[in-house]
């Protein structure tokens, strides 16, 4: 069995989405990165009896690992490391060294704020070193310590870390709990539960539905995995989680999957389309890619350099809305424009050739549709889209898509075909000239 974790996030600010959480998110990867299974993310206010219900839920879950986030400042309302110490049954005692040292933070802090008053100061700093006793300290980033609280005495549940709110305290803060003697006993001993993610783009979720059937028909003890699909910008996810202990059964129901979707599964390792994308422009072969957009108005290009050192292979783009500019920029031919219009085939086409003729690029991609609300007929309704991506050495794909949803959903979902078109003709693939 691999360990089970839960988070417990607090802050009224966060409850009440003022803040938005960045810190469950944050520790579920780490958690996942570890092997742990996380069981539950609560978020509650600072109210001291919401707080101890929900780390009572999660113990009562049976988790090994309670996280908290948040709570642990000067003031009045933050409780979390006196509520921690209750929930454990140990004594909140002063560590005095602990004192001193955040004094020491305090006063190079407090010298910047010359009418502070004095003695609230120190009666933060004080509530601040008071610790659970038995506690492993985590030295402060700001001026808060965090915490690594092991059950009390003659107690069985779960170790308890407490970390401060600010995510640029907490992510250090949790590097250290790591190396801690009490975090490793906590979670001594459990299997390793990993997980793996398979991307397919063009087919409905519920294709994934009938490939469960056929592996567990095939024999394949699918009970051992836990099997999840998502669908998020119009590809499907399959995630599966399992111990370590079950990688032939995984191993299994992934030859399932790639027997079964051979032509739409194009990541096994969980890779993103971007970053395969950038991959194959960067080869070798090296190749440039330079974009012509129309309907999604420069979200192609804002997409290829979204990511940190995109500069080496995204030369540039244009944004081609009027018909005028289509020619004018990228030389699109305007008899070609008025015979086929201007959300066609030919138009995407022409649209791709002229951006590696413009910017003398390796690849090139061009997108013309109808993102809508307005602006649909009767043979190229709202949701119409054409796109091409094409190499200057020869070779293209053009396709014409109908995408679902409001105009931010078309538009965003036409970087995603676009991007799958680019990855297909990089690979090799071709229409039929
Ligand atoms: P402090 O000593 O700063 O009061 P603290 O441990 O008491 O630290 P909180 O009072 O809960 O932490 O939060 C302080 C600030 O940290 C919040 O106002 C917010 O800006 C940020 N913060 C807290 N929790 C989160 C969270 N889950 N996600 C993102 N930011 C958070
Ligand atoms: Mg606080």
């Amino acid at each position: 069995m691999a360990a089970r974790a839960g988070i417990v996030v607090t802050g009224t600010e966060v409850l009440a989405g003022r803040v938005s959480d960045r810190n469950g998110p944050w520790l579920a990867d780490r958690l996942l990165e570890l092997g742990m299974d996380l069981a539950h993310l609560g978020i509650v206010g600072d109210r001291p009896e919401d707080l101890l219900a929900l780390l009572r839920f999660q113990a009562a879950e049976g988790v090994d690992l309670i996280v908290t986030s948040g709570g642990l400042g000067p003031t009045a309302d933050d409780v979390t490391a006196a509520l921690v110490a209750r929930f454990q049954g140990r004594e909140l005692v002063l560590d005095e060294a602990l004192e001193e040292r955040i004094a020491q933070i305090l006063r190079s802090l407090t010298s910047r704020f010359p009418g502070l008053d004095m003695d609230a100061v120190r009666a933060g700093n004080r509530k601040q070193a008071m610790v659970p006793e038995g506690a492993t300290v985590l030295e402060p980033v700001g001026t808060a310590p965090g915490l690594v609280v092991p059950p009390g005495d003659g107690r069985v549940g779960p170790t308890v870390v407490v970390l401060p709110g600010p995510p640029r305290e907490l992510q250090p803060m949790w590097r250290d709990a790591l190396g801690q003697e009490a975090f490793r006993a906590a979670v001594a001993g459990a299997d390793e539960l990993r997980e793996r993610m398979l991307r397919l783009f063009g087919i409905p979720e519920s294709e994934i539905a009938e490939t469960l059937r056929r592996a567990q028909t095939a024999g394949v003890e699918l009970d051992r995995l836990e099997v999840t699909t998502c669908l998020r910008r119009g590809e499907v996810e399959v995630v599966t989680r399992y111990p370590a202990s079950e990688q032939a059964v995984y191993d299994a129901f992934a030859d399932v999957v790639r027997d079964r979707h051979a032509d739409t599964l194009f990541s096994q390792d969980g890779s993103s389309l971007d970053d395969q994308v950038l991959g194959a422009l960067r080869g070798p072969p090296r190749r440039t890619v330079a974009v012509a957009e129309s309907c999604t108005g420069g979200l192609v290009a804002a997409r290829l350099t979204e990511q940190p050192g995109s500069s080496d292979v995204v030369v540039g783009g244009v944004v081609v809305y009027a018909d005028e500019a289509k020619t004018a920029l990228v030389g699109v031919d305007p008899e070609v424009i008025a015979r086929c219009g201007a959300v066609s085939g030919e138009v995407a086409l022409a649209l791709a050739r002229g951006a590696i003729a413009r910017f003398d690029a390796g690849a090139g991609i061009g997108v013309t549709g109808v993102a809508g609300p307005g602006g649909g007929s009767e043979d190229k309704p709202v949701g119409t889209v054409w796109l091409c991506a094409a190499l200057r050495a020869g070779g293209a794909l053009t396709r014409r898509v109908q995408l679902p949803g409001e105009r931010a959903d078309v538009r965003d979902r036409s970087t995603t075909v676009a991007l799958h078109l680019l990855r297909r003709v990089l690979a090799g693939e071709s229409d039929r000239a």
